[in-house]
């Protein structure tokens, strides 16, 4: 089994980690034993630290990894997964961390990106001693990161690492559910969509395809439909359709035949790697915008978007609600504040269209240009000593 991961031709800085290649390591023969060659990893996309960590007696193996502590203490969920091998799980916290690097770097957040991964079976029921194990590998890095949830792993066992450090967020009775704040940053983000395309951000007379009914997915139609948006949805479970067709008013289609609707906007709220080669040419729609992560299956199917004269709003930059809402979390911020916070994806969208107009590069690229410029510009003001 092995983590969901962009393809490894990915060219994308905020994702990309290259795996070894025969061509770059030419003295390599096929089934010989490799080496992590931990810090040229380390070097290819400036990552600051990787943590091991081994705990005999619980069974716990994990990696933390670091990316960027240039705007504040990396934040990122922990991964339970049964990796294949070590370097797999090492790979993927590197691709990882990278990537909240990049996520809180546009979402205006002073936090830095890292990632967790423990390596083992997610279906284990003995989880104290484990995810205790893994809050003092937390505690070890004295708050240069702070852990979530992730896939694999539940607010139950955030508690047991709560047991071992104050560095996690995500808590039971904590800042909850992101889902709403995730999908007010995406209406928002859809609205800029429209601006950027047709002048105006009313989505009154406005179509938009859903894909996905679910956390997100709900509460985003009752945005959409409360603006005069016309709705139609899918999900491979009935009863989420059902409920938003009866409340946002939305028209049900096959969990297939989203792609073929024809719309203003397209909105995957349910998985990754929707836009590929199967379903690209098959969007009838102006706007890409949505939730899920991951929605470009590679780098390249932005290019066909763009190509399309699609308008894409590159993923991590849209649903950066959930990261906002967790900050709010670590911050005490009031509700009022992740929303307005949530709301600013609005501006950031644009800035990252105009960036893309302004270099001649499709829009996801845009926003890993837009995350580099903040670093960069914050890394030269603190440069001091103060
Ligand atoms: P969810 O599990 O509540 O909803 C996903 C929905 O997609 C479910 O109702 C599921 O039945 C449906 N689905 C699964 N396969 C499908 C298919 N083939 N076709 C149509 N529907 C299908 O998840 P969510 O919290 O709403 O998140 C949706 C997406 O947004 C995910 O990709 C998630 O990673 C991403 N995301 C969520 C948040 C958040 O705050 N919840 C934040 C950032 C990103």
């Amino acid at each position: 089994m092995k983590a969901p991961a962009k393809s490894s031709a990915s060219s994308s800085p905020a994702v990309s980690i290259r795996e070894p290649s025969a061509a770059a390591d030419p003295g390599h023969k096929p089934g010989e034993r490799r080496s992590l060659d931990l810090f040229s990893r380390l070097a290819e996309h400036e990552h600051e630290q990787v943590s091991h960590y081994y705990d005999p007696s619980s069974g716990y193996r994990g990696i933390i990894a670091i990316h960027s502590t240039v705007l504040g203490p990396a934040l990122g969920g922990t991964r339970f997964w049964n990796y294949s091998s070590e370097e797999d799980a090492l790979i993927d916290a590197l691709r990882l961390a990278r990537g909240m690097t990049y996520k809180a770097a546009v979402a205006g957040l002073n936090l830095g990106g890292g990632k967790s991964v423990i390596i083992g079976d997610n279906r284990t029921t003995r989880r104290e001693a484990l995810f205790r194990a893994h809050g003092r590998h937390v505690e070890s890095l004295k708050g240069r990161y702070v852990t979530a949830e992730d896939v694999g792993t539940s607010t139950g066992d955030m508690e047991f690492i709560k047991a071992e450090t104050d560095h996690v967020t995500g808590l039971i009775g904590k800042s909850g559910d992101p889902s709403p704040v995730t999908a007010y940053g995406v209406y928002r983000g859809i609205k800029a969509c429209a601006r950027y395309r047709y002048g105006s951000d009313s989505l009154a007379g406005k179509s938009v395809a859903l894909q996905g009914c679910g956390s997100v997915g709900y509460h985003l139609a009752r945005l959409l439909a409360a603006d005069g948006a016309a709705i139609t949805c899918t999900d491979i479970d009935p009863q989420r359709v059902k409920r938003v067709v009866e409340e946002s008013r939305a028209k049900p289609v096959g969990t297939d035949e989203i792609y073929d609707v024809p719309a203003n906007v397209f909105a995957p709220c349910a998985l990754g790697a929707v836009i590929n080669d199967q379903t690209v040419d098959r969007l009838r729609v102006e706007i890409v915008a949505g939730a899920a992560n991951n929605q470009l299956a590679e780098d390249r199917h932005g290019e066909l978007l763009e190509q399309r004269q699609i308008t894409y709003a590159p993923d991590y930059v849209i649903n950066g609600g959930g990261l906002i809402n967790v900050n709010a979390e670590l911050h005490g911020w009031a509700p009022e504040r992740a929303r307005s916070k949530a709301g600013e994806i609005y501006d950031t969208l644009l800035r990252v269209f105009e960036i893309a107009r302004e270099e001649g590069v499709p829009s996801y690229r845009a926003a890993d240009r837009l995350a580099e410029q903040r670093i960069a510009a914050i890394a030269k003001v603190r440069r001091n000593f103060v």
